[in-house]
């Protein structure tokens, strides 16, 4: 990088500095970025960048196998009964919230300790392996453990800010 810009210098001494950018097309269309984007920029504006977002969530899960036509009201129940099985043949007592509007999804007894635990959809985007779930730190939700369900079905316990295996 810096041996491109000592290049771009050579020879002419009254061109001023102008930054190389990372990226020259938008990597969601493709379009040459306006020269005004900043340095950092990869996206035309905030409507390619969540449109890159969905298609990247979209394939995330068709890479997993999913049936992508599913309703999300579906994976969630889906992915609660994942948990409450996953639980269940760990040695817990399981009970799943009777309406949706419950502070947390489902509690698990186990040695006379109850766990309040909150299941959420978590993502892997192929591109890079990142991984990504809502925060649920409003005031709706009360829970001990946070159970992050991926589209394969894998489950990853947080509590106390760390991963925790139940
Ligand atoms: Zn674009």
């Amino acid at each position: 990088m810096v041996s491109l810009l000592r290049q771009a210098h050579q020879g002419d001494g009254m061109r001023t500095y102008k930054p190389i950018p990372d990226h020259v097309n938008c990597v969601h269309c493709g379009k040459t970025l306006p020269s005004s984007r900043p340095k950092h920029a990869k996206y035309c504006d905030h409507i390619c960048a969540s449109s890159h977002q969905k298609d990247e969530y979209k394939n995330s899960r068709i890479a997993m196998g999913v049936n992508i036509d599913l309703p999300s009201g579906t994976v969630g129940a889906l992915h609660e009964l994942l948990v409450c099985a996953d639980l269940m043949m760990k040695g817990y007592n399981v009970f799943r919230a009777m309406s949706p509007s419950c502070s947390c999804d489902i509690m698990a007894t186990k040695a006379d300790v109850i766990y309040r635990i909150e299941v959420t959809t978590g993502i892997k985007y192929p591109s890079t392996g990142r991984i990504s779930y809502p925060a649920h730190k409003n005031g709706r939700y009360l829970f001990d453990i946070l159970a992050v369900v991926f589209h394969n079905g894998e489950i990853i316990y947080h509590k106390d800010g760390g991963v925790y295996e139940p």
